[in-house]
């Protein structure tokens, strides 16, 4: 099937920091939405997170005919914590997810201190 294999090749391709620090993200990622790999791809489009005038990450969902893989991109430059709660966001747009209206959520659309992600706080 198109979408399983989509699934299949999700992959994740990451302008930013040291890897072995970004691993660390994606592994609080998974454990703050449950998941240890993307779930699904799908057509829907996947939004940026946005400080004013900065994109921190952009998901990219792509249409399940094209073979292509679920891509995520980081801005550079992020604090830790901050680069940690952009992962979680985008992993949620892969999940599926879209923008909640709840600042606590990492789902707002804007990222700042008050997301509660503890995945996020560990040293
Ligand atoms: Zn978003």
């Amino acid at each position: 099937m198109i979408v399983a294999a989509a699934i299949a090749s999700a992959a994740i391709s990451i302008a930013g920091p040291a890897p072995a620090t970004l691993h660390g993200d994606l592994d609080a990622a998974a454990a703050y939405w449950q998941q240890s790999t993307p779930v699904r791809c799908s057509t829907e489009t996947a939004a940026f997170a946005k400080l004013p005038g900065l994109v921190l990450g952009e998901a990219t969902i792509p249409d399940p005919a094209v073979s292509a893989p679920c891509t995520m991109t980081i801005e550079r430059g992020l604090s830790a914590r901050l680069r940690c709660l952009t992962v979680v966001h985008e992993y949620g747009h892969w999940l599926g997810f879209h923008h909640s209206k709840n600042k606590l959520s990492p789902m707002y659309p804007i990222i700042g201190a008050g997301a509660v992600v503890p995945e996020c706080d560990r040293a």
